[in-house]
């Protein structure tokens, strides 16, 4: 007899939808039988992979989302659930980074990092988590699942990339202290923290020569592809993760590891 990890009759809604590792996990989700939400700023984009799943026979919705405005997150949590239905499934992806050193960084700039990174992560959560807790209330058997995606740069620093750390480092501390409280509501809050994977965020980097010496320094010599965190993200998603609470998973091919 097989176990089989099944979707089907979950929503799941991914930020940060629009490129990279967020168009990636909800193109596996789908797969898995979820409905999904992409939820980003660009909507050309998200109709395109919205055709993409669907075409693969999978069930997706959109909704225009820009974390970094209050507003905008409330009424798109609100429209997706009014599109596509109660929210079982947060993937909470969307970042930017920027390379800079510290001293550098304005006011703007430490605006523009921890307004997405870490302020836009926490109000999405909070916004769809109080959803989640009013229908726990109901029905406490119900499973919610909210997995945000941190980075190895929120464990450890790394040059040029300081307030992107402090940023993710903020995301690890979240997921627990949320991990804690909304634990008791059925909802599991875990986090990701990816390793280097080529994606829009990093576009360009892996040719250039500091990004050559950098792979050189990885253990296995290799940066990873979105596809590579398909097995760890369908498990934090999966109602067969019940006992994964405030968990911080590295996902980053060794790199943690000297
Ligand atoms: P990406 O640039 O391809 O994707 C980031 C997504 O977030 C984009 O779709 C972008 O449009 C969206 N986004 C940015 N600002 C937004 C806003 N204000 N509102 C809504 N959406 C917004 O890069 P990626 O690598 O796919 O990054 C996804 C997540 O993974 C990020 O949180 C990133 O920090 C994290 N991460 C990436 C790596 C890596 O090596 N690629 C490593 C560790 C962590």
């Amino acid at each position: 007899m097989g176990i089989e990890v099944n979707f089907e009759g979950k929503i799941a809604l991914i930020t940060g939808a629009s490129s990279g590792l967020g168009a990636r996990f909800a193109k596996v989700l789908a797969q898995a039988g979820a409905q999904v939400v992409l939820a980003a700023r660009r909507t050309d984009r998200l109709k395109e992979l919205r055709a993409e799943i669907e075409a693969d026979g999978g069930a997706a919705h959109m909704v225009q989302l820009d974390v970094t405005d209050y507003a905008s997150i409330k009424s798109a949590i609100a429209h997706a659930e009014t599109e596509a239905g109660p929210i079982d499934i947060l993937i909470n992806n969307a970042g930017v980074s920027s390379l800079q050193r510290l001293l550098d960084v304005t006011p703007d700039d430490y605006a523009d990092i921890m307004d997405t990174n870490l302020r836009g992560a926490f109000f999405v959560a909070q916004e769809t988590a109080k959803r989640m807790v009013a229908r726990a209330k109901g029905d406490p058997k119900k499973q919610h699942r909210i997995v945000n995606i941190a980075s190895v740069a929120g464990m450890r620093v790394a040059p040029q990339l300081g307030m992107y750390c402090v940023s993710k480092a903020g995301v690890i501390h979240m997921t627990k202290a949320m991990a804690l409280e909304w634990g008791k509501y059925g909802i599991n809050v875990n986090a990701i923290c990816p390793g280097y994977i080529s994606t829009e965020i990093n576009q360009g980097f892996f040719d250039t020569d500091e990004g050559k010496k950098l792979i050189a320094t990885l253990p296995r010599n290799r940066v990873g592809a979105a596809e590579d965190l398909d097995g760890l993200l369908l498990l934090l998603a999966a109602e067969e993760s019940r006992f994964l609470n405030g968990t911080i998973v590295s996902a980053d091919d060794g790199m943690s590891l000297f």
